[in-house]
């Protein structure tokens, strides 16, 4: 008999998602392994946010099952929704900082209000994940001073002050100048290396195939092709992926 599997952090199954008449996901499954880096890469509108959202109920799921180390995400009462939704981190393309708050203000504020932490708890946690982040003595700024890759790495810092079991990342650096997205990316990789579990939606091909664990290819809702980068990239098997690549790179 073969061991048995270890939980997935995250796992998706039979996830569909209708807008209306739109199919927008069919027959989604995906696991995600616990430490896990999965990359996901399709042509814009293939449903690669719909996905992400879905996974924290951001959008809400027309059917299948979403469960985060082996809980469910669907059909559980509001109370245990808002308990699992803070395992589940997210990070926009924007990103959404409270302008008239200082930079440790936004990153405590969720941790008072979702979690209860005592303020002397979230600021130490703020601070420990600031630091994280390269921008602890950036905590008393407000976020107008800072740059774009800077406030993204704050929005990052918020999330991780969660204690989030994973981390979804949509398109973290497509906001930002290009030579602001380095900085972003370190920070993700650096999260990699402390074993965080993420899913990135990103156009960072380069960022993909050094950090990748596996890289999952969407096209019109489905998933159509996944495997390590060295194989998605390397050696597309399915046309679709071969013309998604030629056009990107
Ligand atoms: P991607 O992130 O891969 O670009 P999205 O998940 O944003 O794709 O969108 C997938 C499809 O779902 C698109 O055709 C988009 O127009 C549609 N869609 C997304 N959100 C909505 C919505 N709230 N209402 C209707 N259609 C939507
Ligand atoms: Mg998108």
């Amino acid at each position: 008999m073969s061991a048995p599997q270890p939980l997935p952090t995250l796992e998706i199954t039979a996830l569909e998602k209708r807008f209306g008449d739109t199919q927008v996901l069919r027959s989604i499954d995906l696991k995600v392994a616990n430490g896990e880096l999965v990359f996901v890469i399709g042509p814009s509108g293939s449903g690669k946010s719909t996905m992400l959202r879905c996974c924290n109920r951001l959008e809400e799921p027309t059917s299948g099952a979403i469960h985060v180390n082996g809980k469910p995400m669907l059909g559980i009462t509001r109370r245990d929704l808002d308990r699992m939704r803070l395992q589940v981190g997210m990070v926009f393309q924007g990103f959404f900082l409270y302008p008239h708050l200082s930079v440790l203000k936004n990153v405590t504020l969720a941790q008072r209000k979702a979690l209860k932490r005592p303020a002397a708890e979230a600021d130490a946690r703020a601070l420990e994940m600031l630091d994280k982040v390269g921008l602890k003595h950036k905590a008393s700024a407000m976020p107008g001073e800072l740059s774009g890759g800077q406030q993204q790495r704050v929005a990052i810092a918020r999330a991780l002050a969660l204690d989030p079991k994973v981390m979804l990342f949509d398109e973290p650096t497509s906001a930002l100048d290009p030579e602001l997205v380095g900085s972003v990316l370190k920070v993700m990789r650096d999260l990699r290396e402390g074993g965080m579990t993420m899913i990135v939606v990103s156009h960072e091909m380069q960022f993909a195939r050094e950090a990748a664990d596996r890289v999952v290819f969407m096209d019109g809702g489905v998933i159509v092709e996944q495997g390590t980068p060295s194989e998605i990239f390397g050696n597309p098997r399915s046309e679709r992926l071969r013309a998604f690549l030629s056009r990107v790179s």
